[in-house]
């Protein structure tokens, strides 16, 4: 272990793995950090860390990580090759691609760890100076349905809340969320909370958040929405709506009050399977609340009807008013360090800078602003992953730039992902390490600089840009993934039009100017210094709200910590927010004699992180959480299944199986099991169906039977 004593100097950045966003004090020698400690006076983590966290550098150091550009030769060996040479190649490749199938026959797949400024790059680059149309994020995976939902109810996608929120609630909500393993800083804010706050949980599992709330609705799996419109009608009939609320700053009220009608409590509780007695209960907390808050996770976003149940949450915030003050909001919780920063850079879903592709006079805006011809921006927002992928087994897709993501463990319906990615013509990964298992199917690999490694700027999900900073080099001949954008720009044969991106404060300029005037407007950011400074600053920052913050006596810095929607209005052209309602649909898969079991999935300890492909690279880390895969089941169950805690079962679906140690628990219901993302087996399960309105994966309802082993 470094020992933090022998460092000649600190600095701070944020963390690159969760969308919290804490800030850590780096500890350097010679400019190189040798331990890290969590900052005390950031805003967002107040001294606290998680194990993650505290273990951010010793995963630079793993034996895997990819040191030089690899290309497979004929025999399907991987050899070394100079930068100049994989340059080369990878644009010969795609160009030859786009020629022979068309300039549509190309895809990137992109992500939410790297930097803002990275993002940017890579979405301009490969849209608007190397023809691609389709692109997308990992973020689809894990936040699309709330974006959708905040576009569609607010006007604009914009999670409302501060962390300080968590601790100035009386109530507070969490649905499909458990931040005590997934945020477990946010969860320590949450405990920090002087109220004594009631804590609901609406969750099928008996999570540790939900051991510690008031009140839990252990809900049956994807009865989210029609528990969600109970307990609307209930708020409804028991008169806690705040009307004058209502009446000023919504629309669609009337149709959300008949919509509920069908779906008393009494209607609903078999459905749900929570009784009546508990919904009103929760109706009483949530309707006597002063300050209310809504939050939710990967437990809503990942649903098939996801951004239905999302707007259920943020119809019951709008409904009692309680937004726009302290401690209340419906508030959505990403998942990646700068899921947020894809929201609004990454060229996919939006065009730059939360612009619209279909729109005209952005395209001409974000023309004239990056000096480009407007032929160059697409017409259309591209293809969504699940549709990139769906493009690969058509033969439309036939080239692929994958970007620090792992969709060969990640994506839903893990072997047909495989067999896709091995139907390609020209498959690229650019990452930290060549060992993912992404990167066994490549055709080229490009060594990725990882966090720690470069500079550049995450957005949490509170909306805080935080300072990442180089504080190591990066091994062998990697690059920060900045640099390998300028690269492939320039042998591309675009270096001209990006001659202005010349390093990430150089982007964050042009991103500034991109977005001014939008609800994310940080025209008023003035440069990294500042966001180093102030802890973060979360957006909006514009120029006009720094100009007025010189006054007399004012530091010129924004507060700490601000909320969005304080005055009651909204993003639409009306300033009214939407109270949107949708009928109730049945999931595809439901269990039945054959496969008799409901698979629920989701992150399984605070220690590991997604596919693994980090965390597991820590003795420690390693040491917090089995090495081996599990399913948890209900004693009943085991029993019935005949197997005792530790023993082997197999968990087959109609896709697949995976081997796994039963873990006998209490915390599942019957009939009903789950089994964490972290480990490469559990996707061979999952059933590909997607939310239709955000083209998010449904990773946590499909039918299993599980077998002594
Ligand atoms: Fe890093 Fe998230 Fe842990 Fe904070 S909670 S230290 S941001 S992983």
């Amino acid at each position: 272990t470094p020992d933090p004593m022998r460092a000649d100097t600190t600095t701070t950045a944020v963390c690159g793995y969760c969308s919290t966003g804490c800030g850590l004090r780096l500890h350097l020698r010679d400019d190189e950090a040798i331990g890290l400690t969590p900052e005390t006076g950031y805003p967002v983590n107040l001294g606290m860390a998680c194990p993650k966290g505290w273990e951010a550098l010793r995963v630079l150091d793993s034996d895997d990580r990819a040191t030089s550009p690899m290309v497979r030769d004929a025999d399907g060996k991987f050899n070394k090759v100079s930068w100049d040479a994989a340059l080369t190649s990878f644009c010969d490749r795609f160009k030859e691609i786009q020629s022979t199938y068309g300039p549509d026959s190309v895809a990137f797949l992109s992500t939410g760890q790297i930097a803002s400024e990275e993002m940017a790059f890579l979405g301009a680059l490969a849209k608007f100076g190397m023809g691609f149309r389709h692109g997308d994020g990992n973020t689809r995976q894990c936040m699309a349905t709330a974006v959708t939902a905040y576009k569609e109810s607010f006007g604009y996608d914009a999670p409302p809340y501060t962390y300080d929120d968590f601790e100035q609630s009386d109530v507070l909500v969490f649905v499909g969320s458990n931040p005590c393993i997934a945020h477990p800083i946010m969860w320590e804010r949450v405990l920090r909370n002087p109220n004594d706050p009631a804590i609901i949980v609406v969750d099928p599992r008996r999570t540790e958040t939900a051991m510690a709330a008031k009140e839990h609705l252990q809900l049956s799996p994807k009865s989210d929405l029609a528990l969600l419109y109970a307990i609307t009608h209930e708020v409804i009939q028991r008169g806690y709506v705040d009307h004058g609320f209502v009446d000023a700053h919504t629309n669609g009220f009337e149709q959300l009050a008949q919509h509920v009608q069908a779906f008393a409590p009494d209607v609903v509780s078999s459905i749900a399977g929570v009784s009546v007695d508990q919904i009103h209960s929760v109706v009483d907390l949530i309707g006597q609340g002063k300050a209310v808050s809504f939050w939710w996770t990967m437990g809503v976003n990942q649903s098939y009807e996801g951004t239905r149940v999302a707007q259920a949450i943020i119809n019951l915030s709008l409904i009692t008013g309680n937004i726009g003050r302290p401690g209340t909001g419906a508030n959505s919780i990403t998942g990646q360090c700068n899921a947020m920063g894809s929201r609004l850079w990454s060229n996919t879903t939006n065009l730059i800078g939360h612009h619209d592709f279909g729109s005209a006079d952005d395209r001409a805006k974000v023309a004239a602003e990056l000096d480009i011809p407007v032929e160059n921006i697409p017409t259309d927002t591209g293809w969504s992953y699940d549709r990139i992928m769906e493009g690969v087994r058509s033969g439309k897709i036939k080239g692929l730039w994958v970007i620090a993501t792992n969709p060969a463990h990640s994506w839903i319906h893990q072997d047909d992902a495989r067999a896709l990615l091995d139907q390609l013509d020209f498959l690229v990964v650019q990452d930290m390490y060549d060992s993912t298992d992404t990167a066994r199917h490549a055709d080229m690999i490009l060594p990725a600089a990882g966090w720690g490694e470069k500079d550049g700027t995450f957005i949490n999900s509170e909306r805080r840009y935080g300072l990442l900073k180089k504080v190591r080099k990066a091994p062998g001949e990697a690059l920060a993934d900045f640099r390998i954008f300028q690269a492939i720009a320039h042998y591309w044969g675009v270096g001209d039009q990006f001659r202005d991106w010349t390093d990430p404060e150089a982007v964050f300029r042009i991103m500034q100017r991109l977005n001014r005037g939008k609800w994310s407007d940080i025209s008023g950011i003035d440069g990294y210094a500042q966001l180093d400074r102030c802890g973060g600053i979360q957006w909006p920052w514009s120029q006009a709200s720094a100009q007025a913050s010189h006054g007399e006596g004012s530091s010129g810095d924004p507060a700490p910590q601000r909320r969005l929607f304080e005055d009651g209005n909204f993003a639409h052209p009306d300033g009214r927010a939407r109270l949107i309602v949708d009928d109730v649909t049945p999931p595809p898969e439901p269990p039945c004699a054959d496969y008799p079991t409901w698979l629920l999935t989701g992150r399984g300890t605070v220690s590991q992180w997604h596919t693994q492909t980090r965390t597991s690279k820590s003795p420690v880390l390693r040491k917090l959480y089995p090495n081996q895969p599990y399913v948890e089941l209900h004693p009943e169950d085991a029993a019935r299944i005949g197997v005792s805690n530790g023993e082997r079962v197999t968990v087959q679906s109609r896709r697949g199986e995976a081997t796994a140690a039963a873990m006998v628990v209490p915390t599942v219901r019957p009939g009903q099991a789950f089994m964490p993302m972290h480990y490469e087996s559990t996707n061979r399960l999952t059933l590909a169906h997607f939310d239709p309105h955000s083209r998010q994966p449904s990773y946590k309802d499909c039918a299993v039977k599980i077998l002594k082993a």
